[in-house]
């Protein structure tokens, strides 16, 4: 099953009176359970169309389905439902809440949902637990390594049980040991039936994924 529906998505934008074309002509579609990779240089395009893809900003023109649903033709209030409830975001900053600690920051999501305590609790344990870190539970971020900051928020991602990650240059931030050891968890995701959408300029983390799609100045090379 298709997961993501692309038709000829095209952004503009404007600065100083004058219009610049960030993606044109976009078409792509990502099935259920793939891991495809994003990989094109600073400028290309890639963070438009994270924000698109993830339902954080519209397209121009075009049209995007996700899981059989036309975002592209849903009103702000839509896109943000859409979006909490089958986006998992992962970022190259981790974005954690500094003064909460893992298992506080990967409720949080729950909490929003309204999902009732026994069910959060064991949501959160379970995807701690996936990420390797049950023996973390009460560290703050600042008491953590880059790589294990970084797990957290994949834990967060997934906590809600999203139809998609989107991990927007995921290893960016650390070290080649720490971001071979996310990736590789990110593959163990991938394994277990997860579908990801990887965003990077790297060739070496592209290559992780089963599909790598090269976006050059806005367009699918
Ligand atoms: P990267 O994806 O490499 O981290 P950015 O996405 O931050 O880089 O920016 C890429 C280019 O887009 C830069 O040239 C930057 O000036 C431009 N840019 C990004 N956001 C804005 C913005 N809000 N307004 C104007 N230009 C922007
Ligand atoms: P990447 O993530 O690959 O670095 P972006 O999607 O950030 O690329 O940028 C694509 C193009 O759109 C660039 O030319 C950039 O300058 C422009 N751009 C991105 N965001 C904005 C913005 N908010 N305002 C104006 N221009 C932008």
């Amino acid at each position: 099953m298709s997961i993501v529906q692309m038709e000829q998505i095209t952004k503009h934008y404007r600065m100083g009176g004058q219009r610049y074309t960030a993606l044109q002509h976009i078409s792509l579609e990502v099935q259920e359970g793939e891991f495809v990779a994003i990989q094109g240089p600073s400028g290309s395009g890639k963070s438009t169309l994270m924000n698109i893809m993830g339902c954080l900003d519209t397209a121009d023109s075009g049209t995007y389905v996700l899981e059989g649903r036309r975002v592209s033709a849903m009103n702000d209030n839509q896109l943000a439902d859409v979006r909490n409830r089958r986006i998992g975001f992962i970022f190259q900053s981790y974005n954690l809440i500094p003064t909460l600690s893992a298992y506080d920051n990967v409720e949080l999501p729950l909490i929003y949902r309204g999902i009732p305590g026994h069910q959060r609790k064991k949501a959160v344990l379970d995807t701690l637990e996936s990420v390797g870190l049950s023996g973390h539970l009460h560290h703050r971020p600042a008491e953590l390594s880059g790589g294990q900051q970084q797990r957290v928020a994949i834990a967060r991602a997934l906590a809600t049980n999203p139809s998609i990650l989107l991990a927007d240059e995921p290893t960016g931030a650390l070290d080649s040991h720490t971001g071979k050891e996310i990736m590789a968890l990110l593959t163990k995701l991938h394994a277990e039936g997860r579908t990801i959408i990887l965003i990077t300029h790297d060739q070496a983390v592209a290559s992780y994924a089963d599909r790598i799609l090269y976006i050059r100045d806005g367009a699918i090379a």
